[in-house]
């Protein structure tokens, strides 16, 4: 018998009106490994991932947490069962620090010290935040507000991460730097990562497996390894 996964998604439909965006998507997620969801644009990815989160309705299908179902649960329920999202578009406070756009992402209320322990972890994983904790995210790299926005994601200790396009737009150096924390994430501490990527190259260099999604549905789901060998999907769907 097959373990469980830490995430699971079974058969999921969500649509937009009449745009079907999801048409019975089935995918999980292995505990302590990170799995890529690749695709073109407009193939579902982002949809998948807010649908997970609650913040997108889904019409019919499962979403699993281990054995726990959250399908339709209110997006607060979803963050306080354990699973995090890291949205597109590195959405910092700019009038904000580093230290306080970090705070915010304790959206569970944490003990102080706890808190304070969770906020050093992130700075050891990033130390870049930890030289600006004070001073305004306005001053910050995008490289860098990615960082902050994974950062503050991790100040609610989730068990399952998952993350919209976090490589969009910078230097390969730094997504090289982001992707090895993310890495050091699932082997250090067993968390599980879904990753959103359109880069799908870089995605299959870190990841442990992936699906690939197109018009809203699965057509490849397998080792990154396999994936990463198939000409045919990689020339079809993934672009390289
Ligand atoms: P991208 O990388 O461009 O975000 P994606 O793979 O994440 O692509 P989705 O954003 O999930 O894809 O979009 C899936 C489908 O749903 C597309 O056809 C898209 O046009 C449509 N769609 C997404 N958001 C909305 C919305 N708010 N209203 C209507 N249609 C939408």
């Amino acid at each position: 018998m097959t373990e469980t996964a830490a995430l699971e998604v079974r058969d999921l439909t969500a649509s937009y009106g009449p745009v079907t965006a999801l048409d019975g998507v089935t995918i999980r997620a292995e505990r302590g490994r990170i799995t890529a969801v690749l695709g073109a644009n407009g193939a579902g990815k982002t949809t998948l991932l807010r649908s997970v989160s609650g913040l997108v309705p889904t019409s019919s299908g499962q979403v699993l947490l281990g054995d726990r179902e959250l399908t339709r649960a209110s997006a607060e329920t979803i963050a306080r069962a354990g699973i995090a999202q890291v949205p597109e578009g590195r959405g910092v406070i700019t009038e904000l620090t580093v230290e306080e756009n970090l705070r915010l992402g304790d959206l569970l209320g944490t003990a102080r010290r706890r808190q304070r322990h969770r906020l050093e972890q992130v700075y050891a994983l990033f130390p870049v935040l930890a030289e600006r904790r004070r001073r305004d995210a306005h001053s910050l790299s995008g490289g860098e507000r990615q960082m902050l926005v994974i950062g503050r994601a991790l100040l609610c200790a989730p068990e399952v991460l998952l993350l919209d396009e976090p490589s969009l737009g910078l230097a390969p150096q730094i997504v090289a730097q982001i992707f090895g924390v993310l890495r050091e994430l699932v082997d250090h501490d067993g968390m599980t990562v879904l990753l959103v990527e359109q880069n799908a190259r870089s995605a299959l260099s870190i990841a442990d497996a992936g699906f690939v999604l197109n018009l809203g549905r699965v057509v490849a789901g397998d080792s990154a390894a396999v994936l990463a060998a198939d000409d045919d999907l990689r020339h079809a769907y993934l672009g390289f």
